[in-house]
């Protein structure tokens, strides 16, 4: 077995699903219901993650010394397509309250339900199903741990907007007299630490441990009950995040605390791909997009060597409608987004005072300026509204790189499904959002 891993890591697989298949055919029945019955399921949401986003990340991540384009890591995991809509009430286009529904309890629901059905009654979620069984369970996100996604497999709110009573319910609901979540990494303190009520403090009276910023959490100790909360509502954009790779830190934190004989489930959610989508802002797009495949690069060489575990990405839909090549012109650049050091909302707050403003955004963006860019961004700092300096420095980087947008919503494009580990093979081909929960299901009720 050791001998065929050593075989696919040399051709650079891994733990993708080829591999997981070469070790079962070498292998009697029983080991081959072992790999196919995960102990541990981490299960990924890249929030807005459409088709375009990850075969732009992939142009983007190229090396263009090399003729080819270099894979990347979702190109080894990739195992299957998933349809999005919402239920009939809702139509074809699906928000992001709607699809986590599906996602974490199989059912569809209206556009706006957070862990409810059509008809507003409260659904159990995998992450709850798994509490119920004995397992640790836990999510770690980039927006507050009370935004659609995280809330859905958390609590039962009529809609996604409740953001306080969301935030209360994850400590006033119980399952077998304990939390639902032991361990919730993100944003969010002007939802958990309120002025009429503080549910930090409340948290940390019933044994966990309260961390506000990053260093603090990497110093706990294994196995602890946390609630991390980095920033009053998300965290900051990758770009101005001091941690680029913020979500790959959460979610290694979050891993350290769940590990237990009994198992654990965890989501993880890149949020902030879909609010660079709906922002139009190609920049923070792909740098969201670089924080996800560092904690997909995290949890490929963690299942190496925790091989029952199973870990599942997709999106919950896409946004923005991302095209790579805009305008009839067959060209993308991304050439122009690969150095950015700030994001363009940060660079469109501090290039007002600035002595040269060009010459700060030059430096910023990472790029040199080439004949009328200095006059055209010297004439955006200029502008008095800091929207219409952020709206003008997106339209030159589209410009720039050749980006196209149709929306600053969701559009309702199938999205990708991407498996590894153990029970990884149930997620391959045509799929519908609600087969993912329904899977998770099964896995928890044979354990
Ligand atoms: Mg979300
Ligand atoms: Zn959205």
């Amino acid at each position: 077995m050791l001998k065929k891993i050593s075989v696919c890591s040399l051709v650079g697989l891994t733990l993708a699903q080829g591999c997981a298949q070469l070790d079962n055919a070498g292998h009697a029945a029983q080991n081959l219901s072992s790999q196919q019955q995960p102990r541990n399921i981490i299960m990924v949401v890249a929030d807005g993650m459409g088709p375009a986003y990850t075969t732009a990340y992939r142009n983007f991540a190229d090396n263009p010394e090399t003729p080819d384009i270099e894979d990347v890591v979702f190109d080894h995991m990739l195992t299957g397509n998933a349809s999005t809509h919402p239920a009939p009430v809702s139509g074809y286009v699906t928000d992001s309250a709607a699809a986590a529904t599906a996602l974490a309890t199989g059912i569809k629901s209206y556009n706006g339900a957070i862990g409810v059905d059509a008809n507003k009654q409260p659904v159990e979620s995998v992450l709850q199903r798994a509490k119920q069984l004995g397992l640790r369970t836990g999510v770690a996100v980039t927006s507050q741990i009370n935004h659609a996604t995280p809330a859905s497999y958390l609590a039962h709110n009529e809609s996604r907007k409740n953001y306080n009573a969301i935030a209360d319910s994850f400590f006033d609901d119980r399952i077998n007299d304990g939390f639902v979540a032991d361990v919730m990494l993100g944003g969010g303190t002007s939802y958990f630490a309120r002025d009429d009520r503080d549910l930090t403090a409340l948290f940390a009276d019933n044994g966990y441990q309260y961390v506000d910023d990053y260093d603090q959490l990497a110093t706990l100790p294994a196995g602890s009950d946390v609630l991390g909360l980095f920033a009053p509502v998300g965290l900051p954009a990758a770009l101005d995040d001091n941690n680029p790779h913020r979500l790959s830190f959460l979610t290694k934190n979050a891993i350290k605390h769940l590990e237990d004989p009994e198992g654990f489930f965890l989501l993880v959610e890149a949020s902030q791909v879909d609010w660079a989508g709906h922002a139009n802002d190609i920049g923070s797009a792909m740098a969201e997009m670089d924080d996800l495949a560092v904690t997909m690069e995290y949890l490929q060489n963690y299942v190496e060597t925790h091989p029952d575990t199973l870990v599942v990405l997709t999106a919950d839909h896409s946004t923005g409608g991302l095209t790579i090549g805009a305008d009839g012109i067959y060209e993308w650049h991304p050439e122009y987004l690969r150095n950015m050091k700030a994001s363009v909302s940060s660079i469109a707050v501090n290039m007002v005072s600035e002595a040269s403003p060009a010459a700060y955004a030059e430096a910023q963006l990472g790029f040199t300026f080439e004949d009328d860019d200095s006059a055209l961004v010297d004439s955006i700092a200029a502008l008095p509204d800091f929207e219409a300096r952020e709206t003008a420095l997106k339209a030159f980087l589209d410009k720039k790189t050749n980006t196209g947008w149709t929306t600053g919503g969701h559009t309702g494009v199938d999205v990708e499904v991407f498996a590894f580990g153990a029970g990884a093979d149930a997620f391959a081909g045509q799929l519908d959002n609600t087969d993912i929960a329904k899977q998770f299901f099964r896995f928890l009720n044979n354990r």
